[in-house]
């Protein structure tokens, strides 16, 4: 005789008892761990979308080049299932770099004014549905280090770069380059504002990088964003995992 020893697939625990059958008769366990966020599971699941490693790998998916279509098929799931797990993460997402703002000690950056303050701040156009319907992915980042401070969505009008003021405001930043687009010019004081093509290439080069690893972001194909949330929530992913730091 064989014995098989069942974990659980959210907390590994083995503390594991059987807790009757679905309505399909397959054996349904229970996870006796006081600690397990989800309890009930089963070993062989008719739907896979259900399995955590399979939720895990939707969000990676879909910032590496995948859309929400093909990783439906390499995963053997459904669409809906992936905009439904997608979706879940619009209420852990960020717009400012907090793990940055707390790491900038007043009295450092008082001292050290001239590196600590400088940003650079540029625009990205992306549309939803049809070009008709531009989202444009304001964005700042640091010009010495290359980390990214805040970014916001909207239309490239005046709201979008009011916004990132504002967002940008606790940084207490000296110096903010960006390109000769009028909503800078109207809104930021000339004596910090910087706007030049040149002291912008860090924040282009990551708008490359974005549209090279999201597939709705890409030029030239037939790949777009449906919904202004999609949009939003998987861009503000892409920015709150690998420039924030953050477990999303
Ligand atoms: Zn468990």
């Amino acid at each position: 005789m064989t014995f098989i020893a069942v974990r659980c697939p959210h907390c590994q625990s083995d503390q594991i008892v059987k807790r009757g059958k679905t309505t399909r008769g397959t054996q349904r366990y229970l996870c006796q761990n006081t600690l397990c966020t989800k309890g009930s599971f089963l070993l062989d699941y008719g739907n896979r979308g259900c399995l955590p490693e399979v939720k895990h790998t939707i969000n990676d998916m879909s910032l590496n080049a995948s859309g929400v279509r093909d990783t439906a098929r390499s995963l053997h799931i459904c669409p809906n299932t992936v905009l439904r797990e997608l979706k879940k993460k619009a209420t852990v997402l960020e717009s400012v770099n907090t793990a940055l703002l707390r790491t900038l000690n007043p009295a450092e950056v008082a001292w050290d004014m001239e590196r600590a303050g400088e940003a650079e701040v540029d625009e990205m156009w992306s549309f939803v549905g049809n070009k008709g319907n531009p989202r444009w992915l304001w964005h700042a980042i640091d010009h010495h280090t290359g980390k990214v401070f805040a970014y916001v969505f909207g239309r490239r009008k005046d709201e979008g770069s009011v916004q990132l003021k504002t967002l940008l405001e606790p940084f207490g930043l000296t110096r903010y380059s960006t390109d000769h687009w009028g909503a800078y010019t109207r809104h930021l004081d000339p004596d910090v504002h910087n706007p030049s093509t040149r002291n912008t290439q860090q924040i282009e080069r990551k708008h490359l990088t974005l549209r090279t690893r999201m597939k709705r972001l890409v030029r030239k194909t037939i790949c777009l964003s449906k919904t202004i949330q999609m949009h939003d929530i998987v861009i503000g992913l892409f920015v709150n995992r690998y420039a924030f730091g953050r477990a999303v």
